[in-house]
């Protein structure tokens, strides 16, 4: 299949690498060629890894390689996909432009998709003239490694799409899980208020950070504690989704800790700016609590 992968970022790559190597032909788009530089060295090195553990040989790595091409020109990048997955920055404003661009220079048959990990699908495709054909196709990080992707119904999708992207994901080894398009879908909508529930009650000093996050690995056998986990997500996109959630479902439950909207405020985002709840300093493995909770 001829698949264009919008974005070239985190999710973007890795959603090019799955592809390229299941044996389809991928065109990775990014506004700029530095990004696209990037994604294909960190593809190349996800790449090796996998080499380095037997899950593909060296040839195998090289014709997927081969199958990634790259381009700075969505008109162009998109001009002759039958299956389009747009994973650029989480900006509804940026992904409406997007679609609609898509949407004029796609083939008419070519199939949309979104990698977005709140904005409605619904809203999405009713910015092109194919809303049945707009679906959320919403890989996990580190794409290469995680199994499941949801698989988001928009209000028109068809079946048939929807079939369509449930095989191929199947056919790449991962496991689509279908659900409809109401805010947060299933895979934020359950995870985001136990991480703000848990910046509550420490933001009501019930626990301290160490506190939490062990009472939730030992306690409930999560792999990572929940203000971990938000350092890694990013604490900004914690509050957009959580944003979406309140704006989407009305209810006030879902509405940021205000020790959270502090934090994103202040610039301390997680692993990506150096601080969240935790410090992270280059190379160190271990958790050490930022100063603002010792
Ligand atoms: P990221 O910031 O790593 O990458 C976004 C990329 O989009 C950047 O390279 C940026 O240059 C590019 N971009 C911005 N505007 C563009 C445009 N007009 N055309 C082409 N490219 C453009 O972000 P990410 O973490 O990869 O997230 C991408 C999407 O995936 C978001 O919708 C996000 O919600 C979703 N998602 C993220 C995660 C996660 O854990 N990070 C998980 C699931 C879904």
């Amino acid at each position: 299949m001829k698949i264009s992968v919008i974005g070239a970022g985190q999710m973007g790559n890795g959603i090019a690498h799955v592809f390229a190597q299941s044996g389809h032909s991928v065109t990775l788009i990014d506004i700029g060629q530095a990004s696209l530089d990037k994604a294909l060295a960190t593809i190349g090195k996800n790449m090796d890894r996998q080499v380095a553990k037997g899950i593909l040989t060296e040839d195998q790595k090289q014709v997927a390689l081969a199958a990634i091409s790259t381009s700075t020109e969505l008109a162009a990048g998109v001009k002759n996909a039958e299956l389009v997955v747009e994973a650029a920055t989480e900006n509804i404003d940026l992904k409406l432009r997007i679609f609609k661009d898509i949407d004029a220079n796609a083939p008419a048959n070519c199939i949309l998709a979104t990698n977005t990990s709140s904005i409605s699908i619904t809203r999405i495709a009713a910015a092109t003239k194919r809303p049945g054909q707009v679906i959320g196709m919403h890989f996990m990080n580190p794409v290469p490694v995680m199994k499941l992707v949801e698989v988001i119904r928009g209000y028109d999708t068809t079946d048939a799409v929807t079939r369509t992207v449930v095989d191929l994901s199947t056919a790449i080894g991962k496991v689509p899980v279908t659900v409809n398009d109401y805010a947060g879908f299933v895979a934020n909508r359950i995870p985001m208020p136990m991480i703000n529930e848990a910046i509550q009650t420490l933001w009501q000093g019930v626990g301290g950070v160490a506190e939490i996050d062990t009472i939730m690995k030992l306690g409930m056998a999560h792999p990572m504690g929940p203000l971990q986990l938000a350092d890694f997500i990013g604490l900004d996109t914690c509050m957009a989704i959580l944003r979406v959630l309140h704006e989407g479902l009305g209810d006030p439950k879902y509405t940021p800790c205000p020790l959270l909207v502090q934090m994103v405020t202040a610039g301390k985002l997680g692993v990506k700016t150096g601080e969240g709840f935790y410090l992270y300093t280059a190379g160190s493995k271990e958790t050490v609590v930022a100063p603002a909770f010792r």
